[in-house]
């Protein structure tokens, strides 16, 4: 069990200051009392990290209330400061570009979605693109901006923000991070994370995994599969590419995949699949051919039924494996995955229970994503990260 409030191992380095935001972040307004209790510190060195804080206006003190009347000097609540810093989270997806900005409270504010076409996706042209639309991000609001985190999927080395391998953008070996810092007007400091994994923690701290100890995220932006897996808090991250679900193979010798394998989970799992299962093509310009499906099984349409039971079969075999490996407490299904779960609920947990000894052991608890933007609540995250280790030192070396 892990409580969301209290700093993990992740939270090495973090300083006094630091733990108090911390805890303010991730679990809201909390009154000084509790605060000090959490966290376990003496109630002198709350109150030091509380004026510190306040002078960055980083939190803020409200007054005082809940407590009885008469007995005693009720403690103050104290929350992030509601106009503090903001930072930049963007997702790329194969097909879209969305840009939004976050506050300590974790609000999602200023959402933009920006489509791609075909050609859009060269390095060439994105990168600059992206520069100018998180440039634009930053000019909608008056409070300081502390960094950026673009959400990528693919094979990233989150160290230096390299990206190794993005199939479904064609790119290769592209120093995203390094590119998008010098293009910055702000100076602001730029990490890339892995789409997935940052998905993942968000539901993992904030969402439909609070409360496990351990979780294994599967989620789809209508093409491709990514996988994350939480354990105690910390993602799983092998030498930076662990959890490629996608590409676990489900059908030796099937359809061949970008990643140069055949038969990979997400040639037969995504909307893409489903839409090929369903015999159907995809409206030029509409989304919502892969809802006309869901909508016609739930009608009784009974080759929209058979369309989406093949898909979740394979999702089955794909999670099979990811569950024996992994024994996960939860399994979180997000994006398309999600909707491709609620019409086949019983299918995909019946398949589970009997293809997987793991989870007729473990009984592993299936459910979906709760978070609307689970993958620019996780990029937040990674953005805030400086910030929240240590406060006073990333505002002084952060940008003016
Ligand atoms: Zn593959």
């Amino acid at each position: 069990m892990v409580a969301i409030g209290v700093p993990d191992a992740g939270d090495d380095g973090r300083t006094a200051a630091g733990r108090v935001l911390t805890l303010l972040h991730r679990r809201g307004p909390l009154t000084r009392a509790a605060v000090t209790a959490e966290l376990g510190l003496a109630a002198s060195a709350v109150g030091t990290a509380l004026a510190d804080l306040t002078a960055l206006d980083l939190v803020r003190i409200g007054d005082p209330h809940g407590a009885p009347a008469g007995r005693g000097r009720p403690s103050p609540v104290v929350e992030v400061h509601p106009d503090g810093p903001v930072a930049v989270a963007v997702q790329l997806s194969a097909d879209r570009v969305t840009v939004s900005l976050a506050g300590l409270d974790r609000r999602i504010i200023h959402v933009r979605q920006h489509v791609l076409d075909g050609s859009a996706t060269d390095p060439a042209t994105l990168i600059p693109a992206l520069a100018d639309a998180i440039a634009d991000a930053v000019l909608q609001t008056e409070r300081r901006c502390v960094g950026v985190c673009v959400a990528t999927p693919g094979f990233i080395r989150e160290s230096d923000g390299f990206v190794r391998s993005a199939l479904h953008l064609g790119w290769n070996d592209v120093p995203l991070a390094q590119r998008l810092a010098g293009m910055s007007p702000h100076g602001l400091p730029v990490a890339v994370g892995r789409a997935a994994t940052l998905a993942a923690l968000a539901e993992f701290r904030y969402g439909a995994g609070r409360g496990t100890a351990s979780m294994l995220a599967l989620t789809s932006e209508r093409v491709g599969v990514g996988g994350g897996f939480i354990d105690a808090g910390i993602p799983l991250t092998g030498g930076g590419h662990a959890l490629e679900a996608g590409h676990i193979i489900v059908e030796p010798g099937g359809l061949p995949c970008p990643c140069g394998a055949r038969g990979c989970l997400e040639m037969y799992a995504d909307s893409r699949a489903l839409l090929r299962a369903a015999g159907r093509r995809p409206h030029p310009g509409r989304e919502d051919t892969v809802t006309e499906i869901f909508d016609d099984a739930a009608a009784g349409d009974r080759a929209a039924q058979n369309a989406i039971r093949r898909t979740a079969g394979h999702l089955v075999t794909g999670l099979t494996s990811l569950v024996n490996t992994l024994a996960p407490e939860r399994v979180v299904l997000m994006g398309f995955l999600a909707h491709l779960y609620r019409a086949a609920e019983d299918f995909v947990r019946d398949g589970l229970t009997a293809s997987s000894s793991v989870a007729r052991a473990g009984q592993i608890d299936v459910v979906t994503g709760d978070l609307h933007h689970a993958t620019l609540v996780g990029a937040a995250e990674r953005a805030f990260a400086p910030l929240l280790r240590q406060p006073r030192t990333a505002l002084r070396t952060g940008p003016s």
